[in-house]
């Protein structure tokens, strides 16, 4: 296992399109291995494997509190089957938009199926935290990114400032 490094915006691999995964392997076993490593040392509650480089629909997640015992989660080529039109408002952030904050609205209930690590096919029904952070990663592993649902105003700003601090890191 291993922490990797995660893609930073304005990073062009974040914007592509990731392929299903077909079967469970133990490539695919060891890459959602890294992916928890990674996430955890973060520290996040949700990763995108393209967020690490590698284009595989393959999602992690952890939504239990510091206190709380650790809840792994994993969603293997997730796919949105259904929302409620019912919309609902959460503060978000991304591990590739580093300490930057916005509000976004998002369908509050939303139906997603899945494959687990054993290869079966699963189903969750989602709303509040876990809702938004499938539809974020969902998001991920099709290139949009969370600044995409906010205004083109402070969506130009933040990725202004990510381009400026990625050339002076170059230089
Ligand atoms: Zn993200």
């Amino acid at each position: 296992m291993a922490v990797r490094d995660i893609l930073i915006l304005p990073d062009k691999r974040l914007r592509q399109k990731s392929e299903p995964v077909a079967t469970i392997g133990k490539t695919e076993r060891a890459l959602v291995e890294d992916m928890f490593e990674t996430m955890y040392a973060a520290p996040g509650i949700g990763l995108a494997a393209i967020q690490i480089g590698v284009p595989a629909r393959v999602v992690t997640m952890d939504l239990a509190k510091k206190d709380e015992p650790k809840e792994p989660q994993v969603f293997i080529n997730p796919e949105l089957i259904s929302k409620s039109g019912d919309k609902n408002t959460h503060e978000e952030g991304c591990l590739s938009i580093p300490e930057y904050y916005e509000e976004v609205e998002r369908p509050s209930e939303v139906k997603v199926r899945f494959m687990d690590l054993q290869g079966k096919a699963q189903e969750v029904a989602a709303e509040g935290l876990l809702a938004t952070v499938l539809q974020h990663e969902i998001d991920h592993i099709n290139g949009v990114l969370f600044i995409d649902h906010i205004s083109k105003l402070k969506r130009d700003r933040v990725i202004k400032k990510f381009a400026k601090a990625a050339k002076r890191e170059a230089e």
